[in-house]
């Protein structure tokens, strides 16, 4: 996706030079100090965008490389993990890196799966493309998860963040379980939305 990055600096610094125009900006919540996302992703199961997507299922790959996002209520009978708390830990679906362990995981109402937090450093964020979200993306294959949001008042211990999370990204290894053929991967094969895949 093509970012807007020099634009909207730009336009921050413009910000601070006039007070006045303050209101006019989006400017993203402070981040608590708490945060596990990682201030610099490993980035080391980067691979050519034409092997994701001869490895990944067409919305999977749609999701995760063109930062496509799923409709609302992937639950468990569509094949996602909307309203899946069963312990284990959730992987990224193309790189397999664990990023979510199942205590982190909370319902938080808003039809995809939400994560007040994630595994130490195996996610980072990004501002979107729309200069008003946060997108986060996994630190090991840069693949799109969601976004995150801050300062909604869901009462989860620090940093009290809300991971929306497609259910596409990822994929699910049951507790006492290892990555492989006991792996519950995300089997919803429907329509996903936007994105540049
Ligand atoms: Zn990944």
């Amino acid at each position: 996706m093509s970012r807007v990055g020099s634009t909207t600096s730009a336009a921050h610094r413009s910000v601070h030079r006039s007070s006045a125009l303050n209101m006019q900006f989006w400017k993203p919540p402070a981040t608590s100090k708490h945060t596990r996302l990682a201030k610099e992703p490993a980035l080391d199961k980067c691979k050519p965008d034409a092997d994701w997507k001869e490895q990944l299922q067409q919305n999977t790959y749609q999701v995760l490389r063109g930062k496509a996002t799923e409709p609302a209520g992937v639950r468990k009978a569509s094949g996602g993990f909307d309203d899946v708390f069963d312990k284990g830990t959730y992987v990224c679906a193309g790189c397999r890196t664990p990023l979510y362990e199942d205590s982190h995981k909370f319902d938080c109402g808003c039809g995809w799966p939400g994560f007040w937090t994630n595994i130490q450093d195996a996610v980072y964020e990004e501002k979107d493309a729309d200069g008003r979200r946060c997108e986060i993306l996994c630190s090991g294959c840069g693949g799109h998860l969601g976004h995150v949001f801050r300062g909604e008042g869901f009462g989860n211990p620090e940093p009290n963040e809300r991971h929306c999370v497609n259910s596409v990204s990822l994929a699910f290894i049951p507790e006492g379980k290892t990555d492989g053929p006991d792996a519950v991967e995300c089997t919803y094969t429907g329509r996903v939305f936007g994105g540049t895949a």
